[in-house]
């Protein structure tokens, strides 16, 4: 069985300017779509055929690696936004106070990962052991491949927000952690829940 271009959970045009319809149709319907067939491609007919996304992920190198990684990075990112704007759960809200003392503290650091983050890559809050920390990793590189928790991410390659928000990376990053997480999605990954659906088991 071949890996699919999941479906994106919301219209694509429900988040209005914060992101646009052309920025889904580029960067779910083109970009997120060559990576799944450009894994497809390179585990046909190979040891890897049939073995799980994250499986993949991990026994791959070079450019399997790449796409692959960038086919769970891309599942996971989805499933981190809402259209609608969220109030983040109690249980959630209490570990983030815990460990970055405010959710505005977090909101800080967490925009700074993102915007200091040279070139490509994304932003991650992660549950290591029991602590949650917000940290980056470049070009496809996943939390897969490094056996972190993941909870929450946001895209910081240029395709993620050139369209609507031109260099100016600060403004997107903002606007998403802002207005469009699904916080809900990102505290079920406290537990691992929402994890696995990324991993098209
Ligand atoms: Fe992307």
């Amino acid at each position: 069985m071949s890996f699919t271009l999941p479906e994106l959970p919301y219209s694509k045009t429900a988040f209005g300017d914060l992101i646009s319809e052309a920025t889904f149709n580029y960067h779910h319907g083109k970009h997120h779509q060559a990576y799944v067939t450009k894994t497809n491609e390179a585990v046909e007919g190979t040891d890897k055929a049939g073995k799980k996304l994250s499986e993949v992920i991990k026994s791959s190198e070079g450019g399997l690696f790449n796409n692959s990684a960038q086919v769970w990075n891309h599942s996971f990112y989805w499933l981190c936004l809402s259209p609608e704007k969220q109030e983040i759960p109690a249980n959630l809200k209490s570990r983030i106070e815990a460990d970055f003392g405010s959710v505005e503290k977090f909101k800080e650091k967490f925009k700074a990962e993102a915007v200091g983050h040279f070139a490509s890559g994304w932003a991650w809050l992660v549950l290591n052991g029991d602590k949650l920390e917000i940290t980056s990793l470049h070009d496809a590189d996943s939390p897969v491949a490094h056996d972190m928790k993941p909870l929450l991410t946001i895209d910081v390659w240029e395709h993620a927000y050139y369209l609507d928000y031109q260099n100016a990376r600060p403004d997107y990053v903002s606007a998403l952690l802002d207005n469009a997480i699904n916080w809900e999605f990102v505290a079920k990954n406290l537990d691992g829940e929402g994890v696995s659906r990324a991993d098209q088991d």
